[in-house]
Parts: structure tokens; C-alpha cells; sequence
């Protein structure tokens, strides 16, 4: 059984404190209504949807010389004349109506100069409903199909809310119903013309986001403030006939109607610290219009009021307070659940507030002055307490703010304190007249705008499953879905049911009495009825099992169907979970395909530029093909060339050596017939001798030295027989230096292997160096003309030099040719430091040289000797030195000494270099001095005689033949050579 939640109210927790320490400032927005048609000076002008802009009126400007300059005022959002009243509720009235709807406070008011529009805003007119007929509108559009029955939430006198049972609230609904005066229901009455049309159908809006697993009730209470009394503008004061025509105020009654005056309200706290008005009647409505009637009864009694009290309306700050009460359905969501800790109220109070004028502009004389100050003194405090709390929350002071020295700010006191959103329209009438007022108005809005109020807190969600009140309504529709599917009228399916049951009873019997003596019928109808009782008991136990047992089959059902729902529940977790985790692995994959779309792009430039290289490979690989192709052409062409010049070198060195053969030959010929020819004149001279033994006996010629012959004497060729040998042998016995810096080079035509060579070549040399010296020198008269009638190659020969590459094979004295024949010369090679013990020579000597058995021999201390010139001892030695001996053109050996410096050459070979020659002569001095004298007696003898003398005595001494040589081997030379015993 269902048991009424107790009057008595549970403890409710502390006082809500709202945990987040998140603000808002709060929110003023303006309205600036059209100029009246008689007001024709504007002071206001809309610069922006936030911004207002004021200026002075031309009268007031020339009173005080131009003080007043033009003001801006900005605000949350300012609407100019034309805005009409639906926008200024969608965005002013609307968030504070959701807000309602999901448990949260509200404060909306309006300020302004009293004309400014205020009442036009809050409540509006016919076709023009304001912010409050519109809020009611939305708040029933939004809780239509969940509210609670009549009753069922009834308010406590201490501002908290009760749940009643559904008993006791058809209790009261009927009591209600039976009162005459109160209307049946608000649908079925006939609208009062005065607040018809508020709100046209298609203008309804509604709230998002409604618990349908929630009932709601939607009470209203209207309060007056004037004069600082409060007044319950709903109070029901019930019809007096015994009043007198004056009331116990001392206010006379007007028209002769019947009026009350109303009692002022005190303002109490409950136990959630917030303000009340103790014992003010909250009105339970369930839909616009009836909460709009209650709304326009007090607004009619406010207006009665103050015509019979001769008050001004203006002056009176009037509040409409809607209280929005909220409990949870029970689990079968059927009933509101009875717990009074569940239920939950927001309220939202719509505040129309006196006119901002000051007291010298309201005309108020005596009483009334006194009203005025206390209305404007209502407003000052809500200044000042506006005030205190920016300073307070700009400063961080903890100054008191003066609620409580005004009811109207004592009343909201909760709302600054942070109970819930506060908003403020600040009208203003553009009018040059109000300027001065309008002017303090917009001060105080912009002071307002900087007080923060805290942002109100989410309720807690109560524990039971969400879509219970669905759940139920389907159930129902189902179980009529079935009774009718079963047949019959659904109505008529109760009596059958019961007809049924009847006819089972046993039937009663006639229960008229016959007569007073009759005892059967009493008897047999007890006897039946308490048949019919047993089994009327029988089926209420029958019945009570069966409900019992339905119940726990059902509890159980609900049980099950409460566990799959959490399965479910946990299962859409699960599934949320799962649906992230394949959002995540699809951004991955995003990712990664977005990573390899890069890759293969880049892979791509690098398949290109490995084509590009590749190519270039390619080409280059051609070109070093061609190359070498071109090489190995250029090779064999080399091989081919090298071969024919071994041809062509074999074919000289034959032809050469033809040459020298046939030279050789020619001149042991000519020896021979020199021979001859001496042998010839030796017999004429023995015969002379032994025909004239009278004569002198001439000392003879040592024979032994005539007998051996050139070719004995001298293993090396001797050149070819010219005309200059006699006197060039003889010239560089004379000449004390020969300047060699000139070196000699090469002729290609000159054969060149072995000493042969060497001897060929020296005595080359000697033909073509002399002659330069005999040009410019001691040159016999008629060695000009013969130089003159040289051949060309001749005289070239001069800037030859015999350069001796000494290669691998150390025993060939190769000669190479150098192609440089112009220019002075150039000393290509290295030569040795002499720093190491002085220098060191190689004395060549070849094994065909013959011992002269003279005095004077070359002796060169610390000389390598050897028989032919070898790699080794060049490359130990820095001088080089070969004898050469030869037959003179008198028949004498002469011995050459040819001096040479060893270089290094740069491909790591020895090359010789010549430098001077020596020449040591034997001679016969007795001869000598014969021919000398008969040269001297005989001036005019024969040439060959004269030429042989002078040779003989030019060759007297050797002569050490290079300048600056003093280390020569041919420096101890000079003299005579030692002259044989005859
Ligand atoms: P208050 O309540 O501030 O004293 P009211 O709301 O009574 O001022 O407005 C005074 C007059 O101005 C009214 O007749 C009202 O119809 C008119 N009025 C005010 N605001 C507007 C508006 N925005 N548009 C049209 N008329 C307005
Ligand atoms: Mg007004």
C-alpha cells in the first residue's frame, strides 16, 4: 500500500555550494523602444548589436555649455526598435527556461525609466506577449506529456515540496473539483479577451533534452513589492459581507467596492538558505493559459489595489516566480517516486521593477514623496549591493553586501550569491527627456556587467533505469492491444468476467420470508452466504497467490530485463570502446597509407633517378668501350710503328755498320799504302844511306814505333780520314780551355751501341766543337774558309749532346735522342753533390788501350776502373772518364782523355755528359826540333813537312782543356812526355 510521504520534511542536505569555481558575469542586454509620436528629440542611437550610443539633448547641451559629450554604452547585445518580441525571448528568456527545465535557477528583471517599455518586454500585450507568457508557453511545450497529476507534488509552507500519494491527491483533486468557484478545467472556459493571443501556435518553442523519467508541476506565485512591503498578489481573501466600507487601514474603499486590502508578506530562509516569502500562495497550473489566468488575476487585483490605495503602479517592483517541481518516476514508471529527497525545484522569477526615475522627477508630494524614496531607495540598494559585490569580486575584498536593507534585493540575495543565472533588459526610451535618468540607467547596467555570478551546478542523476515512463506506456498500449485482439468490446470484458464468477457461486435461495414463523430461509440463506463467503474467501487467497506469484514473476522479469539492459548498457560500452579503437586504428591506417603514398612517391624519383643514372651508366660505358677501343687501335698502331722502326734502326745500324766496315777498310788500305809508302821511302833512304855513307848519320826513327801500326795501337775506328784532323789534334793541344757549356747532343744518324760509338762520336765532336772556337779565335787563316765550306749537318752538330741513358741492361751505353736542337742549352739533368769525398771517377778504360810505358800516366786516385762502362760503377761515381787512344796523323799514338760528369737522369738511369777532352802526345823532340829548324831555315818547305812540325810542336804539352776543372786527370800532364830511349 502506497503511504503518503510525510508533512514532516526530511533534513535536506547543506546548502548547495556550487563546486566549480566557474563564473559568469551577468548578462545585461538592452532594448531601446520607438520614440512615442509626440517625442520627437532622439538621444539614442544603435551603433552595433552590442554598442549603444548617447547624446545629449540640444537643450540640455546649451545649459551646460557643451559639458555632456556623447557616451557609448556597451551591453551583451543590444536590441534596437524593431526587434521584436520572439527574438528578444529566444535570446534573452530561453537559455533561463532550459535551465529550468534541467534543475537550475533563474533571476530575469527588468530596469528602466518608468515608460522605458519594461512591462511591455515582461509581460507585452495581445499579439505581442512578452518574456513571461512566452516562458510559461515554452515551459508547458516542454513538460506537456510528463506532468505529475494535480496534487501530487504539494508545496510545504517553508519553500521545500512534498510528494503525495495518489490517493490523497485524487483526495484534493475532487475537493477541488467540488469548490463552485474555482473552473473545472482551464480547456473548457472561455479565454479572457484581455490576455488572448499572447503567443500564436506557431511561435511555440520548446525545451531540449527533457527526463522523460521524470514528473513534473509546473506552481506560480506573483508578489508585489511596494513601499518595501511584499505583497502575495494570489491570495485567495475570501468575501466578507460583515467588513465595513473602510478597512482596518484607514484606506476608504473607491465605487463602492468591496475590497480587502492585502496583508504584507515577511521574507523568511529555509533551510537551504534561500529566501522566501513565508506563507505566499504557490498555484499549482497545468498549462499556459491557466498559469497566464492566475498571472492576469494578479495583475487585476494589483491594479485594483492600487486604484483603491491610490498608488502608482509604476513604483511597485512586481514579481512572477514560476517553481518548477521534478521527482523521479518509480521504477515501474508509473508514479511519481515518494521521496522527498528526490524531488528537485528550480524556479525562475520574472521581475518587472519600478521605474529608475528619481524622486525630484516623480512629482510626489507628502505620502507619496516618502513612497518614492522608498521605491527609488529599493533600487539604490540594488545599486550598492551591485556595487560592493564587483568591488568585492574585482578587489578581492570580502565586503557585506546590504541584501537585507531592501526586499527586493534581500529576496534574489541567493541568485547574486550564486543560486543560479542572472539577466538583466535595461530599457530605455530614446526620448530627449529621460536623457539625465536614462543616462544613471546605463551606469548602473554597465556596473552590473561586471558583477559575476557562479555558474549553478548539474543535479544528480536519481538510480533508476532510464525510459521507465516509455516502458510503461507501451506496456499498456500492448495489454489493450491484446483485450481487444480477444474479441468484444474492452469495456465489456470486465462484466463478462464477473458474470462468470457469479454464476460459479452457488446460488442463493429465495430469501423471502414467509412469515415470522419462518426458519428455514434465514437459515438456509446464511448457510449459502457463508458458502459464498468460504469460497469468496478461497478465491482472495487464490486471487493474493496468483497477484503474489505474478508480482514475483514480473519483479523478476524486471530484474531480467534490468540485468540485459545493463548488459546492454555495458555492451553499447564495450562497443563505444571498440568503435574508438577502429576510429584510432583507422587514423592509423589514414596515417599509414598517407605515409606510403610518400613512400612510393619517393620511391618513384628514385626508380626515375636510377634510370637517370643507369643511362649515364650506360653512355659512359659506351664511351669507355669506344676509348678503348680507340686505345687498343692507337696500341697496335704503336706496336706497328715501334716494329718498323726496329726495321728502320736495324737497317741503319746495317748500313752503318757496312759503312764502317768499308771505312775501316778504306783505311787500313790507306795505312797500307802509308806503310808502303814509308816502306818505300825507308828503302830510298837505305839506299841513299848506303849509297852515301859520307853523310850525317841521321838518328833514326825508332822503327819499333813506326812498325806498330794503327790499327794495333788503337782498338777504337778512328774516324774517317778529313782534311781538318791534322790541325783540329793539334788545335786542342793548344788551346787551353774549352768551353763545353754547350753541350752536345745526338745525331740520329750516328750508330750508337757500345764505345765504338763513343769513339765515332768523340771524334764527331771534335770535328764540329773546335771549329766554333776557330771562328771567333786562334783559327788558322784558312780555317774560316774551311768552316765556310762546311756541310749544314756539320756545323749543327755544335749544339749536340750526347746524353747516356744508362738502362736496365747495365753493360749497353744507350744513346738517346733528345728532340731539342734550338734554344740555348738546358742542363736537364742532376749532377752528383760532390760534398762526399770529393769526386769520385770512373776510369774506362777499354782492354784494347795499349801500355805507352810513359813517365806521365793518368792516375785517378779512388777511380772505379773498368773495361766497359756499367750501370754500378756510374751510379757510385760523378765523373766520368775514357782513354782513348789513337794514331796520330805523324804516326804517334796519341791518348785522349774524354771527361764527362755522370748524371742522374729522371727515369733512374746514368747518363754521361762531356765536358772536355785531353790529349796526350808522344812526340819526338829531336824531330821536333829539326822540323823546327827546318821550318826556321826553310820557311818555304813542304806544306806537309811544315804542318807535321808545327803539329808536333803545338802537341809538345798537353793541355788540361777545361776551364775551371783543376782536379782533372790531366792537370799533372803538362810537359813533355817522356821520350823513349832510341
Ligand atoms: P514601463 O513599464 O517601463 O513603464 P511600458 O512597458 O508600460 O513602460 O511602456 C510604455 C508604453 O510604451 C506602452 O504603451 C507600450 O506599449 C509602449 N512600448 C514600450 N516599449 C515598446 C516597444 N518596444 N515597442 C512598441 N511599444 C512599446
Ligand atoms: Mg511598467
Amino acid at each position: 500500500m502506497i503511504r503518503q510521504a510525510k508533512g514532516k520534511t526530511p533534513r535536506r542536505p547543506p546548502p548547495k555550494k556550487p563546486s566549480n569555481n566557474q563564473k559568469d558575469p551577468v548578462g545585461v542586454y538592452c532594448r531601446v523602444r520607438p520614440l512615442g509620436a509626440d517625442d520627437e528629440e532622439c538621444c539614442i542611437e544603435v551603433i552595433s548589436n552590442t554598442t549603444i550610443q548617447l547624446h545629449a539633448p540640444d537643450g540640455l547641451k546649451a545649459n551646460r555649455n557643451g559639458e555632456y559629450k556623447e557616451t557609448q554604452y556597451s551591453f551583451k547585445k543590444v536590441f534596437g526598435i524593431k526587434t521584436s518580441q520572439r527574438e528578444l525571448f529566444e535570446d534573452v528568456a530561453k537559455p533561463l527556461v532550459e535551465d529550468l527545465i534541467h534543475c537550475k535557477n533563474g533571476l530575469l528583471f527588468t530596469y528602466g525609466v518608468t515608460g522605458s517599455g519594461k512591462t511591455h518586454t515582461m509581460t507585452g500585450s495581445p499579439g505581442q506577449g512578452g518574456l513571461l507568457p512566452r516562458s510559461l508557453d515554452m515551459i508547458f511545450n516542454s513538460i506537456g506529456p510528463y506532468q505529475a497529476k494535480r496534487y501530487v507534488f504539494k508545496p510545504d509552507d517553508k519553500n521545500g515540496m512534498e510528494v503525495q500519494n495518489q490517493v490523497d491527491a485524487l483526495l484534493d483533486r475532487q475537493k477541488r473539483d467540488s469548490q463552485t468557484t474555482v473552473p473545472k478545467t482551464p480547456t473548457t472556459r472561455r479565454i479572457d479577451p484581455e490576455f488572448a493571443d499572447m503567443i500564436s501556435p506557431e511561435e511555440a518553442c520548446k525545451a531540449d533534452g527533457v527526463d522523460e523519467d521524470s514528473s513534473y508541476s509546473v506552481f506560480v506565485s506573483y508578489i508585489e513589492i511596494y513601499n518595501n512591503y511584499i505583497y502575495d498578489l494570489l491570495e485567495e481573501t475570501p468575501f466578507d459581507p460583515i467588513k465595513p466600507k473602510w478597512n482596518g487601514a484607514g484606506t476608504p474603499l473607491r465605487n463602492n467596492i468591496e475590497f480587502i486590502p492585502p496583508q504584507s508578506k515577511i521574507l523568511r530562509e529555509d533551510q537551504n538558505h534561500n529566501m522566501y516569502v513565508a506563507g505566499c500562495t504557490e498555484v499549482e497550473v497545468k498549462s499556459t493559459e491557466e498559469a497566464f489566468e492566475v498571472f492576469w488575476r494578479g495583475q487585476k487585483k494589483r491594479r485594483i489595489a492600487n486604484t483603491q490605495l491610490n498608488r502608482e503602479s509604476s513604483r511597485s517592483h512586481s514579481v512572477f516566480i514560476v517553481k518548477l517541481a521534478q521527482a523521479p518516476l518509480d521504477a515501474d514508471g508509473d508514479n511519481v517516486l515518494q521521496d522527498k529527497n528526490q524531488v528537485n525545484v528550480s524556479q525562475l522569477c520574472l521581475v518587472d521593477l519600478a521605474g529608475s526615475e528619481r524622486t525630484s522627477r516623480t512629482r510626489a508630494e507628502g505620502s507619496r514623496l516618502r513612497e518614492a524614496g522608498n521605491i527609488n531607495q529599493s533600487l539604490m540598494t540594488l545599486r550598492t549591493c551591485i556595487e560592493v559585490l564587483r568591488e568585492n569580486q574585482m578587489c578581492g575584498t570580502n565586503k557585506m553586501v546590504p541584501y537585507r536593507d531592501s526586499k527586493v534585493t534581500h529576496l534574489f540575495k541567493n541568485y547574486f550569491d550564486g543560486e543560479g543565472k542572472v539577466r538583466m533588459v535595461v530599457c530605455v526610451n530614446p526620448k530627449a527627456d529621460d536623457y539625465e535618468e536614462t543616462l544613471l540607467v546605463m551606469r548602473f547596467a554597465e556596473m552590473t556587467q561586471e558583477v559575476e555570478v557562479a555558474r549553478p551546478v548539474d543535479r544528480p542523476i536519481c538510480g533508476f533505469a532510464a525510459g521507465r515512463r516509455q516502458r510503461n506506456q507501451a506496456f499498456k498500449e500492448e495489454l489493450t492491444r491484446r483485450l481487444e485482439e480477444r474479441g468484444g468490446p474492452v469495456d465489456g470484458e470486465f462484466p463478462t468476467v464477473l458474470n462468470q464468477l457469479l454464476q460459479s457461486f452457488p446460488p442463493l435461495p429465495p430469501c423471502e420470508i414467509s412469515g415470522p414463523n419462518d426458519d428455514v430461509t434465514l437459515p438456509r440463506l446464511i448457510e449459502a452466504l457463508e458458502k459464498r463467503h468460504k469460497i469468496r474467501q478461497m478465491m482472495i487467497e487464490e486471487y493474493n497467490k496468483t497477484a503474489n506469484m505474478l508480482k514475483s514473476v514480473l519483479q523478476e522479469q524486471d530484474s531480467n530485463i534490468l540485468s540485459k539492459e545493463n548488459f546492454i548498457q555495458e555492451q553499447r560500452g564495450r562497443l563505444g570502446e571498440k568503435d574508438k579503437m577502429i576510429q584510432n586504428q583507422k587514423n592509423e591506417i589514414d596515417r599509414l597509407e598517407k605515409k606510403s603514398k610518400m613512400l612510393e612517391y619517393k620511391i618513384d624519383i628514385l626508380q626515375k633517378t636510377t634510370n637517370i643514372y643507369e643511362e649515364d651508366k650506360r653512355s659512359l660505358q659506351q664511351e669507355l668501350e669506344s676509348r678503348e677501343q680507340r686505345l687498343q687501335r692507337e696500341l697496335s698502331e704503336k706496336r706497328r710503328m715501334e716494329s718498323r722502326m726496329q726495321g728502320m734502326v736495324t737497317d741503319a745500324k746495317l748500313k752503318w755498320e757496312k759503312e764502317c766496315e768499308r771505312r775501316v777498310n778504306a783505311k787500313q788500305l790507306e795505312m797500307q799504302n802509308k806503310l808502303w809508302v814509308k816502306d818505300e821511302k825507308l828503302k830510298q833512304l837505305k839506299a841513299i844511306v848506303t849509297e852515301g855513307k859520307t853523310e850525317n848519320r841521321q838518328p833514326q826513327r825508332p822503327s819499333r814505333e813506326k812498325d806498330k801500326v794503327p790499327p794495333k795501337r788503337s782498338a777504337s775506328p778512328s774516324p774517317v780520314p778529313s782534311p781538318y784532323d791534322g790541325s783540329q789534334s793539334s788545335l786542342s793541344s793548344l788551346e787551353p780551355i774549352y768551353n763545353f757549356s754547350q753541350t752536345v747532343r745526338s745525331d740520329p744518324h750516328f750508330p750508337r751501341p757500345g764505345s765504338v760509338s763513343v769513339a765515332s762520336c768523340i771524334s764527331e765532336w771534335e770535328q764540329g766543337v773546335p771549329q766554333s772556337r776557330r771562328q771567333g779565335s786562334q783559327s788558322p787563316p784558312d780555317s774560316r774558309k774551311r768552316a765556310q765550306g762546311l756541310p749544314n749537318s756539320l756545323s749543327r752538330r755544335r749544339g749536340r749532346c750526347w746524353a747516356r741513358e744508362v738502362p736496365v741492361q747495365p753493360a749497353d751505353v744507350d744513346l738517346e735522342e733528345t728532340t731539342h736542337w734550338t734554344g740555348p742549352p738546358v742542363r736537364p739533368l742532376h749532377r752528383r753533390s760532390h760534398s762526399a769525398g770529393g769526386e769520385r771517377w770512373v776510369d774506362h778504360k777499354p782492354t784494347s788501350n795499349v801500355d805507352l810505358d810513359t813517365v806521365l800516366k793518368p792516375n785517378i786516385p779512388n777511380a772505379i776502373k773498368v773495361n766497359a762502362p756499367n750501370e754500378k760503377a756510374l751510379s757510385k761515381c760523378d765523373r766520368y772518364v775514357l782513354t782513348h787512344q789513337e794514331v796520330a796523323s805523324d804516326g804517334e799514338i796519341q791518348t785522349k782523355l774524354i771527361k764527362g760528369e755522370v748524371f742522374k737522369t729522371r727515369g733512374g738511369g746514368q747518363s754521361v755528359q762531356f765536358t772536355d777532352i785531353e790529349t796526350l802526345k808522344q812526340e819526338n823532340p829531336v824531330a821536333a826540333s829539326r822540323k823546327r829548324r827546318s821550318s826556321e831555315t826553310d820557311p818555304d818547305g813542304e806544306p806537309m813537312e811544315g804542318d807535321w812540325t808545327d803539329v808536333e810542336t803545338r802537341c809538345s804539352v798537353a793541355v788540361e782543356m777545361r776551364a775551371g776543372s783543376n782536379l782533372g786527370p790531366g792537370y799533372q800532364h803538362h810537359g813533355y812526355p817522356k821520350r823513349r830511349k832510341p
